[in-house]
């Protein structure tokens, strides 16, 4: 890893946070008894709605904030606590913001320049420095323009040269993808990812958005509240999410009460009947931590677990209605009412069943997921930015 041109040795990109709170003046928690550790060169990403505390976090680790209570490492330096602050020019820590935040009166090459400066060099040095990454980035053309003469997609490939051209150990992300369209945010996640990795720094990228965590992270921590509600790789947050907040924020078509009617044998598996509700035959669902001892339960359904059949055809556990289909390029999503209960939506099919059509359902057990119903707050899956369906 560089940074050492000047003969300053970085400080090692490890980060430790223990138990840190952040309480904003006026009295909002931002952040509540908050506990990680990312190693280092591990890509980490933070997803949670809006007010999670994502960017309190980050501005923390930054050090651009204060921390309130715990401590926050970067290697076995102790870099905050409630009355220790080293400010964020000592943390030797590269930040791509969702609003670029380049110097406007500045071309593209003095502001990834500015990025080197960290690093001792003179400016002939710093420029051809510059020049250098700005090739990686694919920007070299455009070194001559200001940032009010660039796309917004260019702008932000700048200050990501930017944070790569300070060989820092650590960038940090906030949202840098929300300003951007759905094409280029798909180009410049890939890029990030790719550039980013090569440099071997560790990264902390913050996203409401779960199909770019789950695309970008190694590891994926959730956040509500100013708390970590769970850590680790995509597929296990995907596949064991720790609570049904987890669940529904990392992609449900629905979920309904239920009745456990039978554990069969498979360790961890249950036979489920959703309540109210006529069923061919009964599904069968993973149990969640804290379900061993429960007859009545949640079922949270991943979109990817219903299959649609024509009802007179084939072997279905219920049937519904189709409220809404929408073409989508790996195939048609449908919306389905089941009677007396909320609708199932982002439901996959290659081929369009109608409006008005009553269709078969069949649920994989493999991604109903079954929770305790204590705790679980009445599904409100429209309010939240839960994103397309992920095959896992
Ligand atoms: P996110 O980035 O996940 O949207 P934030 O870290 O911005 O969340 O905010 C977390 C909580 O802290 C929210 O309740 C927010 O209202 C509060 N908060 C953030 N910044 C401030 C501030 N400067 N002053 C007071 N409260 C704040
Ligand atoms: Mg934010």
């Amino acid at each position: 890893m560089g940074g050492a041109v000047s003969g300053r040795q970085p400080i090692a990109s490890a980060i430790t946070i223990d138990a840190v709170t952040k309480i904003y003046p006026g009295g909002n928690r931002g952040l509540d008894e908050f506990s990680l550790g990312v190693e280092t060169g591990e890509f980490l990403v933070l997803l949670g709605p809006s007010g999670s505390g994502k960017t309190t976090l980050l501005r923390c680790l930054a050090g651009i904030e204060r921390v309130s209570s715990g401590t926050i490492s970067l290697g076995d330096q102790i870099v905050a606590t409630s009355s220790q602050h080293l400010p964020p020019e000592r943390r030797d820590l590269g930040m791509v913001f969702q609003d670029y935040a380049l110097w406007p009166h500045l071309t593209v090459r003095d502001n990834v320049a500015f990025g080197l400066r960290r690093r001792g060099l003179a400016r002939n040095a710093r420029r051809s420095g510059a020049g250098d990454v700005l090739r990686r980035v694919g920007l070299e053309h455009l070194h001559d323009r200001y940032p009010s003469q660039l796309s917004g997609g260019e702008q932000q490939r700048v200050a990501l040269a930017r944070a790569l051209a300070g060989r820092t150990g650590l960038i940090l992300f906030d949202e840098p993808l929300s300003n951007l369209d759905a094409n280029l945010r798909e180009r410049l996640r890939i890029e990030i990812s790719e550039l980013v990795r090569e440099s071997g720094a560790t990264a902390v990228y913050i996203t409401h958005d779960q199909a770019e965590a789950f695309a970008l992270a190694d590891r994926v921590g959730v956040l509500q509240g100013g708390r970590l509600l769970q850590v680790g790789r995509p597929e296990d947050i995907y596949g064991d999410p720790a609570t049904p907040f987890v669940a529904r924020f990392t992609g449900l078509a629905g979920e309904f009460p239920a009745r456990i009617l039978d554990r069969v044998d498979a360790p961890g598996r249950a036979e489920v009947q959703i309540t109210d509700l006529p069923m061919a035959r009964p599904m069968h669902g993973r149990m969640m931590a804290g379900t061993e001892s429960c007859v009545d339960v949640v079922v949270a359904i991943r979109p990817a677990a219903i299959s649609l059949c024509r009802h007179d055809v084939q072997e279905h556990h219920v049937t519904g209605t189709v409220v809404d289909v929408a073409f989508r390029d790996r195939g048609y999503e449908h919306a389905i009412d089941l009677p007396g209960h909320p609708r199932l939506t982002g439901v996959l099919h290659h081929t369009r069943f109608d409006r008005g059509d009553t269709v078969g359902l069949h649920f994989a057990a493999e991604s109903c997921l079954i929770f305790p119903t204590d705790g679980m707050p009445s599904p409100v899956l429209k309010d939240m930015a839960v994103a397309e369906y992920v095959p896992v």
